[in-house]
């Protein structure tokens, strides 16, 4: 089934520092397990690719049969440092949060959740489910200001939709010609999910400070000159004033998903669910995880997640 969430059982410690794009590339996923055997399409991070602006996690799943089975389990775990954004395009599934929050998301609607200094949640199939779940898991990286903050969760179930010609672009995150996204980031940054019918173009108004990454959902296209199939996303560096998106022939509607952010400037390190600046709070909060001091996801079907084992090398910058 599909993951919202990283519970590969030996993850890797990944440095995430700036760097400098020079050119349009396109990164190919890596299959990521998630546990029961379950694979998912991991677009970010990548060795040559870290981020794209904030975001920092992206995991494209499905689509995949839940009509029978639990469909996805995803149980309580813990988050430091990080925004996570769950976007559907097909499936019904119910989150679950140490604040208390129980909220259901359905395809075009964004949870958006805000660890701060940390909170834990957990994600489900949910009971009156469509057959079919098929989305998107991405993370942003919070900047140094605003990473300690205050845990908080946020539903959006009405964003805007902006018709482009023959395309529907939903705003998930940020400004599409003029209409604005009311989820709240801390960073200057893009997410969209683009539905376009085959043969038709579609010329995306981009910011030139923004770098940005289109992944193929569930169609192939041409993107700034580079073809992209589901498994794909194509790297478009600071700098352009338009995206084009050529999808492959037919008049089926083919989607996309894009994000987009000012490149971002703080070397990170990721490991497991955290998202932290240095080894040693990465450490901490495992620690705190192990030792129970998070606080509780109450009504979920089953145990917690246990933390993996730290790597045998100590997590430092590279
Ligand atoms: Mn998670």
């Amino acid at each position: 089934m599909g993951t919202v969430s990283n519970i590969d059982p030996a993850p890797e410690a990944i440095n995430l520092k700036p760097g400098i794009v020079q050119a349009v590339d396109v990164v190919e996923a890596r299959k990521a397990s998630i546990g029961d055997g379950a694979e998912v399409r991991r677009l970010l991070p990548q060795r040559t690719l870290r981020t794209i602006g904030a975001w920092c996690f992206l995991d494209h799943y499905g689509p995949d049969e839940v009509s029978r089975g639990p469909g996805m389990r995803v149980p309580p775990h813990p988050h430091i440092g990080l925004q996570t954004v769950s976007w559907l395009f097909q499936g019904l599934v119910l989150h679950r949060d140490s604040l208390g929050s129980r909220q259901l998301i359905r395809p075009g609607e964004l949870n958006l959740m805000t660890a701060g200094g940390g909170i834990a949640h957990s994600e489900e199939s949910a009971a009156g489910r469509p057959p079919v779940l098929h989305g998107l898991q991405l993370w942003i990286a919070l900047p140094e200001a605003e990473r300690h903050g205050e845990p908080r969760f946020a539903h959006h179930a009405d964003l805007p939709v902006v018709r482009d010609g023959a395309a529907n672009v939903t705003v998930a995150i940020g400004e599409y010609r003029g209409e604005r996204s009311p989820a709240e980031v801390f960073s200057p940054l893009a997410g969209y999910e683009v539905a376009v019918p085959g043969g038709d173009d579609l010329v995306l108004p981009v910011r030139e400070d923004f770098e940005y990454g289109v992944v193929a959902v569930d169609g192939s296209a041409v993107v700034g000159g580079a073809l992209i199939a589901p498994g794909l996303l194509a790297h478009l560096p600071a700098g352009l004033s338009e995206i084009s998106l050529s999808p492959a022939g037919g008049r089926r509607l083919a989607r996309f998903f894009v994000i987009g952010g000012v490149p971002f400037g703080e070397p990170l390190l990721m490991w497991w669910n955290f998202v932290a600046r240095n080894g040693e709070e990465i450490t901490r909060a495992r620690e705190d995880w192990v030792a129970g001091r998070f606080p509780e996801v109450r009504g979920y079907p089953g145990s917690p997640l246990a933390a993996p084992p730290l790597p045998p090398v100590p997590l430092r910058p590279r």
